[in-house]
């Protein structure tokens, strides 16, 4: 849906996107200098160790320790092509062909598919509004089998923004510790909650977990620097050792230049993460308050990441410009078309009946698009 929105402004219209899924800031000045230094630099022309230039490796140790609370060190962090390849190797290490995996539904589209690749059994585990899109250790338990082997665990969340509660982390690291599950927690939107809601790893709220728990990040989000292919997973030593040997077979190691840069992103400090934040807080405030009151969408205000996700199943079975909503693939649709504004439909989150909009865009421009929409549907 971004990738139709860039068309039609590449074709002279005012294509608007809500759909895409990174921020709109530039990466900051000092991770760009150090890597035009790095380009300089012969070191950085050649191969390196495929876990991780080891000045990175310390960095993210360090990170790791100062926001998840995790008393690691450079040996217990492998540096992948973006969190999505740490995502991918986390899965290809732990699973035998047939074991079933736990992703609280509405995921993010790359859960179930590398949980498949890697030879496991994805098994969603819905849930709605009613209960601001968390799952309980009862809605975990009622889909507990023999095969269980691990659980992913995301918060905040992507596509929902739905943050957990320290107590609720609690009880379900305590429950997947008790069935000897492997949690892979996906930190990547560590840095953006609102309201008062606060991000927590799993394995620091519950170290019973420590041995079984990858915890996974990179500085796509919390930088702006998603194009520059720099994530990791942090682990027990064993882990990262068998993600090393994976590593070496299957791209060797990240670009030299985007590792640099990284280093140069993390030992900067969090000012440039805290004023993504609150300009994200601010236009979260404008974003929510006026989809809800759109006629059929009703919408929890997200906690945290920067993304919306009302429910538009009032919408469908509605008229809207002479055409009758089949879904919120259709409603998708529709939008672009009649009002040139790009939104990810549920569908694609294995949630129907729900729409994505990322407010990662300007505010003149969020404005612009709300106002499309108001007209269109209200
Ligand atoms: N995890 C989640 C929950 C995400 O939303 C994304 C990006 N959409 C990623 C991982 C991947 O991030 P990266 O660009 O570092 O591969």
């Amino acid at each position: 849906m971004d990738r139709r929105a860039k068309e039609l402004v590449a074709a002279g219209e005012r294509g608007i996107s809500f759909a895409a899924g990174e921020p709109d800031f530039p990466t900051p000045n000092v991770a760009v200098e150090a890597a035009v230094r790095a380009c300089h630099d012969p070191m950085a022309h050649h191969y390196s160790p495929a876990a991780g230039l080891p000045e990175l490796r310390s960095a993210v140790a360090k990170k790791t320790n100062r926001d998840s609370g995790l008393d690691v060190g450079a040996p217990n962090v492998l540096i992948t092509s973006g969190t999505k390849q740490a995502v991918a190797h986390a899965f290809t290490i732990i699973l035998d062909p047939g074991d079933e995996v736990l992703i609280p539904a509405p995921y993010w589209v790359t859960f179930p598919q590398v949980v498949a690749l890697a030879g496991g059994a994805p098994v969603p585990v819905a849930t709605d509004e009613t209960t601001n899109f968390k799952l309980s250790v009862a809605d975990l338990e009622r889909h507990l089998t023999p095969r269980t082997k691990a659980l992913l665990f995301v918060s905040p969340s992507n596509p929902t923004g739905a943050v957990y509660r320290r107590e609720q982390m609690v009880q379900i690291g305590q429950w997947a510790a008790e069935h000897n599950l492997w949690v892979v927690c996906d930190e990547i939107y560590d840095h953006f909650t609102y309201d008062g809601a606060e991000f927590n790893s799993l394995p620091a709220l519950v170290p019973e977990l420590r041995s079984r728990a990858i915890c996974l990040n990179g500085v796509a989000k919390a930088y702006a620097m998603t194009g520059w292919r720099v994530g990791w997973m942090v682990a027990a030593e064993e882990v990262i050792s068998a993600g090393i040997n994976l590593q070496s077979h299957v791209c060797g190691n990240i670009s030299n230049v985007s590792q640099l840069a990284a280093v140069a992103a993390l030992e900067a400090g969090l000012g440039p993460v805290e004023t993504m934040r609150e300009t994200f807080a601010t236009r979260r405030g404008l974003i929510a308050d006026r989809l809800s009151a759109l006629p059929g969408f009703e919408c929890v205000p997200p906690e945290g990441a920067f993304y919306v996700f009302p429910s538009v199943r009032g919408v469908v079975g509605r008229n809207v410009g002479g055409h009758v909503v089949q879904g919120s693939q259709d409603l998708a649709n529709l939008i672009l078309d009649r009002a040139q504004v790009a939104v990810v439909p549920g569908d694609a989150f294995g949630a129907p009946g729900y729409l994505r909009f990322s407010y990662a865009l300007g505010e003149a421009e969020l404005e612009e698009g709300l106002s499309r929409l108001e007209r269109l549907l209200g």
